[in-house]
């Protein structure tokens, strides 16, 4: 059995990934080729966002986005220590400081109201209310913007972020690495802050056959910003160079592959919604396992189904029998960002995000993709909660 099982899904269109790739090779454009133009169409349609710049991955995209914010050393971004490295680290990338904020224990998404208690904290410089980062700037920090994760295919709380946000003068940064096609109070994923950001890694819901990512928003002047970046912060061409940009492309072959597998892209959101429900009908039986919580206002994109346990041994236990069984599972993410040793020097400890290190501990994701078989599911949750019949 797969985690993911990208050969179902290939096996399906290959036909049209072919012919579309095909087309690539006859044309020749390999870079900004026609597919890409009209990939970014597509998918701004899809999303409900005027601009969509797309991009080499999902991590360029959040960089690109910090720096047509203009993000610099002394600045402060507030977000999550629950999410994938990248999140925090192209903040540590152009020297601004990230300042980590706890997340709720239900979601597993920022939690708004530790949120704003760091915001206070920080412009207090007050650490004992809240745990703040060591910074090395001799200059008073200012803080600038919030980077907000749709972990595991869940869109955050935007409504109350963004509207913290405009309070204190920050902007809002969506990661949708994970939530491609999820909604929140109707409105899609990767339209929810001023600028967001998505990955076509291939494991994530909308997935490419390499590295890939794409940039949101309405603000036509953000949108200049980060298609300068994307090309080496060019003006009015690439040998107007009027900013430090990148080489940030998105390659033309990507995005034929992904033109194929976008037309079956919304069925699949379907299918996954299936698999979660069948996933959430099977395991209601265990009485140790805490199941995804998905509050009205949301629909996943499910790019994970991640269950709690009842402690580390526990989670250990369940994933020993299913890899017996022949069944792969994972942990993301088994160590929290302010404990990693790339953010040694913000000088975070063990407790300060007590919230974040627990799940580290407890959670655990099991197989999902749109093609897992009701057969399959079955033989997970038997295994995992033995009363099933
Ligand atoms: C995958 C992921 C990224 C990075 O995307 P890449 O395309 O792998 O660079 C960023 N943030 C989150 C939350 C992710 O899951």
């Amino acid at each position: 059995m797969d985690f993911i099982d990208l050969a179902a899904q290939q096996a399906r269109i290959r036909d049209k990934i072919e012919e579309n790739i095909r087309a690539v090779l006859d044309h020749g454009q390999y870079i900004m080729g026609p597919e890409v133009g009209r990939l970014e169409k597509r998918l701004g349609e899809y999303v409900g966002v005027k601009h969509a710049i797309s991009c080499s991955s999902g991590t360029d995209a959040l960089l690109m986005a910090l720096m047509a914010f203009d993000v610099r050393p002394g600045d402060v971004i507030f977000t999550t220590p629950f999410t994938f490295i990248a999140t925090a680290e192209v903040i540590s990338l152009l020297g601004a400081t990230p300042v980590f904020v706890d997340v709720d224990p239900k979601t597993f998404n920022l939690d708004p109201d530790r949120l704003e208690v760091a915001i206070r904290a920080l412009k207090a410089r007050d650490s004992s209310s809240y745990p703040l980062p060591i910074t090395h700037t001799p200059s008073p920090v200012t803080p600038r913007g919030i980077i907000a994760v749709d972990l595991f295919g869940q869109p955050a709380d935007y409504d109350k972020i963004n509207d913290i946000a405009k309070r204190y003068g920050l902007f809002v940064l969506e990661d949708a690495a994970q939530s491609f096609g999820a909604e929140y109070n109707t409105k899609k994923a990767c339209s929810l802050s001023e600028i967001t950001c998505t990955s076509f890694f291939p494991a994530k819901p909308l997935g490419c056959y390499g590295d890939g990512g794409m940039c949101f928003t309405n603000d036509d002047r953000l949108a200049d910003a980060m298609r300068s970046v994307r090309v080496h912060g060019k003006g009015s061409d690439k040998y107007d160079n009027v900013r430090i940009g990148m080489n940030g492309r998105l390659d033309t072959l990507q995005a034929a592959v992904l033109l194929a597998k976008f037309e079956i892209f919304p069925e699949e959101i379907e299918l996954r919604q299936q698999v979660a429900n069948r996933y959430t009908r099977l395991l209601s039986k265990s009485t140790s396992l805490v199941l995804p919580y998905i509050p009205k206002r949301s629909k996943s994109a499910w790019a994970q189904y991640t269950v709690l346990s009842e402690s580390e041994h526990h989670r250990n236990e369940i994933m020993a029998k299913l890899k017996n069984s022949g069944i792969p599972s994972a942990v993301y993410y088994p160590k929290p960002l302010h404990l990693q040793s790339a953010f040694k020097g913000l000088g975070y400890k063990q407790g300060d995000f007590p919230i974040s290190e627990e799940c580290s501990r407890r959670i655990f994701s099991l197989p999902m993709h749109p093609y897992l078989a009701q057969e399959e599911q079955e033989k997970i949750s038997r295994i995992i909660v033995p009363q099933i019949t």
